[in-house]
Formats: structure tokens, sequence, C-alpha cells
């Protein structure tokens, strides 16, 4: 296989006809500079990828340095279609990645497609080139701690101690989320070269050598009642029920193993790293078997230390429902994030929200870090979360920042941000994105909607009117996917991001494309019956039809 170069332009000398285009051209590039395997175009969660295969990611990079703002680049799988004469108003690209017909949205179609070359799957941010890095889920990892310390710990997690395993793309977050919140955090990954990334990245402290050494790193930092994370080679699904058999059970329990995929994602235990990649070329079938056997041990030990006391909850990995197919009746026991904590968020359209310095200047992402302390004073979850996030969160990739903001603010932001480019206060323009899992953007039933109030759970509606709006509201990018966890009929979901390039237009692009985002987010919530949706609707004037008081 070639070997690439996956570099970063930096500056603002244009290789594009505009910074639309260049824009995304960079965010492409970004995605590969901070994926987990970059030669096989895979960003994170052991499949989800940047492009269909190197001729269609070649293809893409022409397409977007040649065309025009008033062309748009049709992109099917990650595989570009052609351009299409449109408007400068219009969308530089719509993608469509991983949707298959419900009838045949089925694992094995999926890998079948797959073989033929026929689809991708484009994760949630990685086939739309949103992705950045680690940073993406860290917040949301770190949101679900402090509600749990509240709920459970009387507000603070020194000296608990939280059990996890998975140090991926997205599972990388844990550790660093863990210490943020003030806990001991045990992370267990099969694949010692993860342990060494996430160590070199600034997101991992130390690597334990054996259960022994971590479980006593773990107790002298929980007696001392300071942050800390550890990382052990090992696997899940036999560490987990040696910890249970020494008597131990930590405070919190989860998992972030990629056990969406049984055959490119979870390792079973009994395997090593390489018996499990020769397999999956040589038996795939089997290596699924033993991976579905595997979880079952994994998931019946985060059951008993449930049923021992600890706070378990799914990660959204879909271990949960692997392990129902493995005959664990009772696995839906075990909580998913969403609606155990950070449902009255997305009741509310706060959610995961980005920008990212497309001039690989951090100083900008500083800037912006400045602006937001400074103009939400009054929102202290704001101001925590930035001033952590700017001591503590390392670069990778272009410089970027996450922040859980609802309807509004994302538009107070886009549009301050977009203005501070136009004056020259940023050293070049930047992107808005959004993860996926937003309030109106993601049909998940086993993660984002799973028990809705009003029962919608598997209802696709909402994430299609979303990537529609977002078209109608003139943002820049604009990506329905389905697949997900099983990459069949699991979710659909919808993807959008902009160019704050300073210009008068991009005003009015982030105006309604944010603001119709998150406007559709809090229907969504309120048509499902959520109280704190209805009183956000109210509040801030979005109009929201609500036939139950005669709409
Ligand atoms: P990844 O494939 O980059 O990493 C998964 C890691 O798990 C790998 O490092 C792998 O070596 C390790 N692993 C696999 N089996 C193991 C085992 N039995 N024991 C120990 N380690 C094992 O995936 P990722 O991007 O980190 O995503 C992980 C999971 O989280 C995926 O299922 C993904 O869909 C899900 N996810 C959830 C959210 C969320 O919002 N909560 C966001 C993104 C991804």
């Amino acid at each position: 296989m070639t070997h690439r170069h996956f570099g970063l332009a930096s500056g603002t000398n244009l290789r594009c006809r505009g910074w639309r285009q260049e824009g995304l051209l960079r965010l492409l590039e970004n995605v590969l500079s901070v994926a987990e395997d970059p030669d096989n175009l895979v960003v994170y969660a052991a499949l989800g990828k940047a492009a269909r295969d190197w001729p269609a990611h070649d293809a893409i990079v022409r397409a977007l340095t040649t065309m025009d703002e008033d062309e748009t680049l049709i992109v099917q799988s990650g595989k570009p279609i052609g351009l299409v004469k449109t408007h400068s108003r219009a969308p530089i690209v719509v993608m469509a990645n991983c949707n298959m017909v419900g009838q045949w949205a089925r694992a094995e179609e999926f890998y079948r497609l797959e073989k033929q070359g026929l689809i991708c799957w484009g994760g949630l941010t990685a086939g739309d080139w949103q992705y950045i890095g680690s940073q993406g889920v860290i917040q949301g990892t770190y949101e679900i701690f402090r509600r749990i310390a509240d709920r459970h710990f009387d507000g603070t997690l020194a000296g608990r101690l939280i059990l996890t395993s998975g140090l991926g793309g997205m599972g990388g977050a844990q550790p660093l989320a863990g210490r943020l919140a003030g806990a001991v955090i045990l992370c267990v990954e099969i694949d010692p070269a993860r342990i060494a990334r996430r160590i070199d990245s600034g997101y991992l402290q130390h690597r334990a050598e054996t259960l022994d050494d971590a479980l006593a790193l773990a107790a002298a930092a929980q007696a001392r009642g300071q942050a800390c994370s550890i990382g052990l080679p090992g696997n899940a699904a036999d560490i987990f029920p040696q910890i249970l058999a020494r008597g131990i059970v930590p405070d919190i329990v989860t998992d972030q193993t990629s056990a969406h995929d049984l055959v490119h994602g979870y390792i079973p235990a009994g395997l090593t790293l390489a018996q499990a990649r020769t397999l999956r070329d040589s038996d795939p079938d089997r290596l699924a078997a033993l991976s579905l056997a595997s979880i079952a041990r994994h998931v019946r030990a985060m059951l008993d230390f449930r049923a021992a006391g600890a706070v378990v909850f799914d990660n959204g990995n879909l271990i949960r429902t692997q392990a129902q197919k493995a005959g664990i009746e009772d696995a839906f026991d075990i909580p998913i994030f969403t609606e155990a904590y950070l449902r009255p968020l997305f009741a509310r359209a706060i959610g995961p929200f980005r920008w990212i310095a497309l001039s690989n200047d951090p100083g900008d992402i500083r800037r912006i870090d400045d602006y937001l302390l400074e103009t939400f004073t009054d929102d202290p979850s704001v101001v925590n979360w930035i001033t952590l996030a700017r001591d503590h969160i390392p670069v990778e990739g272009l410089p970027a920042r996450i922040a859980w903001l609802g309807h509004q603010a994302r538009t107070t932001v886009g549009l301050a941000v977009n203005r501070m480019v136009r004056q020259g206060t940023l050293s070049g323009p930047v992107a808005f994105t959004r993860d996926h899992l937003d309030a109106g953007a993601m049909a998940h039933p086993n993660i984002m909607t799973e028990n809705m109030r009003d029962g919608s759970d598997a209802i696709a509606d909402w994430p299609l009117l979303c990537a529609m709006l977002a078209c109608s509201s003139q943002a820049d990018l604009v990506a329905i996917h389905s697949g997900g966890g099983g990459y069949a009929g699991y979710m659909t979901s919808a993807g959008v991001t902009l160019i704050a390039d300073g210009s008068v237009e991009a005003d009015e692009r982030l105006r309604l494309a944010l603001t119709n985002d998150t406007s559709l987010g809090v229907m969504r919530y309120a048509d499902a019956g959520y109280d704190a949706a209805r009183d956000e609707a109210a509040r801030q004037g979005i109009r929201h039809l609500d036939l139950r008081q005669g709409g």
C-alpha cells in the first residue's frame, strides 16, 4: 500500500476558488490527519471512513479545488458522483452515506455491499469531514460524569473510581474526561498502540503493566483524592470479571470498545490482536460469533457491577444490543447515557457544537475562548467548560473547540466569530459544525432516541427534515448518514457544516442554518412531549405549532 502524507494546510493561501470549498477541503485533510487508520481512510469507530477509497478521495479533492461557488458536489457513500450547477446560496457539498432500504438494512448486506465497493460507512462525523479527534466527544463524557457526581456522589468524584474500556478515536476521550471530572479512571485497552497514542496526545497519563499495578495506582490516587487516568493492556471481557472476582466494585462502570462491529471492531477474549485480524479475512462469521460470546461475558460483568452498587451506563457503542443477541436478556437494565443524563439538555437543543480554526492557528481558538468567557458570564456551565478546555485539551489536527451550546447561543457565537474573521481579529476563516448526536439530527433507538416520551424512538423523519432544512438554510455541507452501530438500520442522522469566511453572505448562512438547526431540535422534543422543550420554544420565540394547544 502507498503511504500518504497526512499534512495540514496553514494560513490563508487558497488552493480552491473560494473559502467555502477550501474550508471543506481542509476539513477533509483534518479528519485524515487525526484518523486512527488514515492509510485505509478509517477515521474512527472501526470502519468510519472519510471517503470510499483513494481514487474517490482524490476525485473529491480535484472537485473541491476546481469547482465554482455556484456549483454543488454530490457525494454518495464516500464517492463523488458529479457536480451540478446550483447557485451561490446552495450547499457546496451534499452527501448521503450508508443509507440502505429498510428491508435490506442488515449488517450482512452492508458487509456484502462494502466488499463490492458500493457503499461505505461514514460514522457520524468521519464521512462528512467533521471529526476533530477525541475532543469531539469529550465534553459529552465529562457532562455525564458531572451529572453522575451530582446525582450519586454529593457533587464530587474525588476519590471515586471509574472503570471503562476502549481507547480508540472516541473512547480515547474517556481518560481525560474522567480526570477533568476529578475521578480516578481505569481504561482497559487490548491494543497497546492505542494506549501509547493516547499518552502521546496528552489524553491519558499512565500505563500500568498488570491489573495489580493498575489497581494499586488507582487505590493510591483515590486515597489522595487525586484525579488520575490509567491505561491497562488487556481484554475487557477478561479484566472486568477479574476485578469483580477480587470483590472490587468501581463507583462507575461503562465501556467504549467498538462493540457495534463484531468483525472489524470488538476483539474477543482469548484472541490476540493479530489472530483477530487474521480471522477477519479467513472466517469473519467465526470471529463475529467469538465477539458475541465475549461481549456476553463483558456485559454480564457490567450487570454484576450494577447489582453490587456501581453506577453503570452504556456510552453509545451498542454493547447492550449485541449482548442481548448473545442471550443476556437483562442487558437493557443498563441505561443509555442519553436518556439517563443528557436528555434534559437535548430537549433544549443544547448539544455538541464545534468550531475549527481553518488557518491552523491555535491563537484563533484562544481568542474565541476569550470571547465566550466574556460573553457567557451568566452561564456557569459554559464558563466552567471553556476554562477547563483551554487549559487541558490538547490540540489534535486543526485547532478546534467543542462546547455544548443551544438555541441562539450557537448563532450568537457563529456571527461573532464571522465578524472577528471579517475584522482580522482571527488569522483566518473558521468552520462550524456539530455532532450528529444532536437534538433534531438523529434517530437512533438504542442510543439517542431510546425511550422517547411519546414512543417515537425509531422514526427517522427528524434527521431527514434536519438535512432538508439545512439545505434550505444555506449550509455549506449537508449530509444524511445511516448505519451506525451494526451498520444497517440502526440509525439515521444528519450532519451540517458552515464556513465562517468573514463575508456578509456567511452572516446570512450562519444565522439561518444555526438558528433553524436548533429550532428543529427544540420542536422535535416539544413534539415528543418534553416540557423543557415547550418552555424553551415559548421563551425563545420558536414557532412550534403545538397541536395539543390548538397549534
Ligand atoms: P475505535 O474503533 O477507534 O476504538 C475502539 C477501541 O476498543 C480500540 O482501541 C480497540 O482496540 C478496543 N477494543 C476492542 N475490543 C476490545 C476489548 N474486548 N477489550 C478492550 N479493548 C477493546 O472506536 P471509537 O471511535 O473509540 O468508538 C468506540 C465506540 O463508541 C464505537 O462503538 C462508537 O460507535 C461509539 N461512539 C459513541 C459515541 C457517543 O457519543 N457516546 C460517540 C462516538 C462513538
